[in-house]
């Protein structure tokens, strides 16, 4: 049984900075995503769950439309499981609704000039970007009762919150505890990944040219975000 953590933008400099053992684990590093021309999110989950690079396949169907793939469960690693509990990952079952209301919001930010009203909706987007975090760690902590072969839980507070609060440490390490607690509660052998990672543009966040990998049980170098299939597929067997 091995669980996976996905965390969307786990920056290894803010890991390294804040020393969260618990993210840390055993072994990690960085992932190799120089293959991909920009750190997508949406091209490189969809790539890590069929360990296929999907970048040309994904670009194809533009900037809007890309958000609303919907890979087929037979053609991910996930269908090499019997009873898989997979939760929020986008390109595969996320929460389409709430992954627009984000990106409403962010726009919403950025068209506004009034420094108020700018407090304003950015108040709403974490206050929108927490709430859901707090249902999905409640729903990943549930499966992890459960009967299943396989599980992944998303989370993705901290690219949702850092893209707007990046320069707010304060903010971004207690997102990384939290995330570390969660890690914490898991049992056996668990994986952390990150599709890429974060850097600051001035208070603001925008995605590194790298992800972020541990686990409790391998070394894996500088695995490409595409390797994971195999890595979990031969640690299952
Ligand atoms: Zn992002």
């Amino acid at each position: 049984m091995i669980t996976v953590i996905a965390i969307d933008a786990l920056e290894y400099n803010l890991v390294e900075e804040f020393n969260m053992r618990n993210l840390k684990q055993e072994y990690y590093g960085k992932t190799d995503i120089s293959e991909f021309s920009e750190p997508r999110t949406m091209v490189l989950w969809s790539s890590f769950m069929t360990g296929e690079n999907k970048e040309e396949e994904i670009l194809a169907k533009g900037d809007k439309e890309m958000w609303n793939t919907r890979i087929p469960h037979e053609e991910t690693f996930f269908s090499h499981f019997e009873n898989p509990f997979i939760l929020d990952l986008p390109g595969y079952n996320y929460d389409l609704e709430q992954h627009e209301r984000e990106r409403r919001l962010l726009k919403e930010f950025f068209m506004e000039k009034d420094e108020e009203k700018k407090r304003e909706i950015r108040k709403k987007y974490n206050e929108n970007a927490f709430a859901h975090h707090r249902k999905i760690k409640e729903r990943f902590l549930e499966a992890l009762e459960g009967e299943y072969d396989f599980i992944l839980g998303y989370f993705s507070v901290a690219d949702v919150i850092g893209h707007l609060n990046f320069g707010n440490r304060m903010m971004m390490k207690m997102i990384y505890r939290d995330l570390d607690e969660i890690v914490s509660q898991v049992e056996g052998k668990k994986i952390v990944l990150s599709d890429h990672g974060m850097k600051a543009v001035g208070v603001f966040g925008d995605h590194s040219e790298y992800g972020f990998w541990s686990t409790n049980f391998k070394e894996l170098g500088r695995p490409k975000i595409t390797d994971f299939k195999s890595i979990i597929l031969s640690e299952t067997k």
